[in-house]
C-alpha cells in the first residue's frame, strides 16, 4: 500500500492503525540513530559479558574521534536539545552496579582511576568537550557498587553523571505477571529514596533486567502509566537488543520511550557500530543550539 493511499484511507477513517505491538529496529531506518551502549563489568583480564579497561579507554577514544557527543537519559527526555551541531549522540550505559563500576581508592573517597567511572572521569578531564556524562544501573539484588552505595551515588550524580533503576531483584520482565513489573520499578525507587533524599527523584530512566520484554508491547503500555509517589515512575526504559534506535522510533510515539535498543558491548565493538547504516550522520549544521536538528523526524 502507497504511503499516500494508506493516509487517505486513515484520513477517512478506513483504516485504523495495528495495536502497539513490539517491533525490532530496523537497520535500514533513515540514519537517525541514536547508538546506546551496555557495559558491565570492566575489569581486567575482563570476565564474561564484561569488557577490559584498555577496552572501555579506546571506545571512548573511539567515539571521540569520531564526533560523538556523550548523552544520557535526560538528554532523550529534552530531545537532544544540548548535542551542538556536528556532533552526533552516543549514550554510555553500565549495567548492574558492580565494584568495578565504581571504586574508591583504599581510604579515600576518590574514584579509582581503574574503576569505569575513575576511566570516563579521566577522559572527560582530557576532553571536556565530549559531552555530559555516563549512566549507571544499579539493581538491588546486590551491594550497588559493593560498598558506600550512598556516597557513590551523590558523587556520581556531582560529577554530572545520571543514575539509573535497574529493578529491586533483577527478574526478567519475561518471567513475571505484570503486577511484578511494578514491584520490581517502584520496589527499587523505594531503596533509592532513603540513600539519595530529594534527589531520588533524578532516577527516571530504567533498564529492564536481562534486557528483553515480552514483545506484546504490553510492558511499555504499563511502564508510560507507571507512576512512583506522584511522578512517573520512569521517563524511559532500556532493552538490550544489539540494534540501534532510530530518532523516530523513539519519538513517534509515547511507547518508544519505554524500549530503547542498546547494545551489549561485549559482543560488539565501536568499529562495527560504526558501518552502521541507520548511524546518525555528522556536520548537520545549526546556527545556533535552538535551530532544529536536521535529523529530526
Ligand atoms: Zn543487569
Amino acid at each position: 500500500m502507497t504511503a499516500f493511499l494508506l493516509f487517505f484511507l486513515m484520513a477517512a477513517g478506513l483504516f485504523t492503525a495495528p495495536p502497539l505491538e513490539y517491533r525490532e529496529s530496523d537497520p535500514e531506518d533513515f540514519p537517525s540513530g541514536i547508538p546506546v551502549l551496555c557495559y558491565h563489568h570492566v575489569s581486567d583480564p575482563p570476565v564474561q559479558y564484561g569488557v577490559s579497561t584498555y577496552r572501555l579507554s579506546s571506545d571512548l577514544q573511539a567515539l571521540y574521534e569520531n564526533g560523538f557527543y556523550l548523552i544520557t537519559p535526560r538528554d532523550i527526555e529534552n530531545r537532544l536539545m544540548h548535542v551542538p551541531a556536528g556532533k552526533r549522540p552516543v549514550m554510555i550505559t553500565f549495567d548492574d552496579g558492580w565494584e568495578d563500576n565504581y571504586r574508591f581508592l583504599p581510604g579515600t573517597e576518590q574514584p579509582d582511576p581503574s574503576s569505569a567511572l575513575g576511566i570516563v572521569q579521566g577522559f572527560l578531564e582530557e576532553h571536556p568537550d565530549f559531552g555530559g556524562g555516563v549512566t549507571f544501573f544499579v539493581s538491588w539484588d546486590k551491594v550497588p557498587f559493593g560498598r558506600d552505595s550512598m556516597e557513590k551515588f551523590h558523587s556520581l550524580m556531582d560529577m554530572g553523571h545520571e543514575l539509573g533503576n535497574h529493578s529491586l531483584n533483577h527478574t526478567s520482565f519475561r518471567r513475571l505477571p505484570p503486577e511484578g513489573w511494578k514491584v520490581q520499578v517502584n520496589g527499587s525507587l523505594n531503596r533509592f529514596r532513603p540513600l539519595l533524599g530529594l534527589r531520588a527523584d533524578e532516577v527516571r530512566a530504567f533498564a529492564y533486567p536481562g534486557g528483553s520484554i515480552p514483545r506484546t508491547g504490553e510492558v511499555q503500555t504499563e511502564m508510560a502509566r507507571m507512576t512512583w509517589n506522584g511522578r512517573p515512575s520512569a521517563t524511559t526504559a532500556y532493552i538490550v537488543d544489539g540494534m540501534m534506535t532510530s530518532f523516530s522510533r523513539v519519538y513517534g510515539n509515547e511507547f518508544g520511550l519505554f524500549a530503547i535498543g542498546r547494545i551489549d558491548m561485549s559482543l560488539y565493538s565501536v568499529a562495527q557500530l560504526l558501518q552502521w547504516r541507520n548511524l546518525m550522520v555528522t556536520g548537520a549544521d545549526r546556527s545556533n543550539i535552538r535551530s532544529p536538528l536536521q535529523w529530526r523526524p
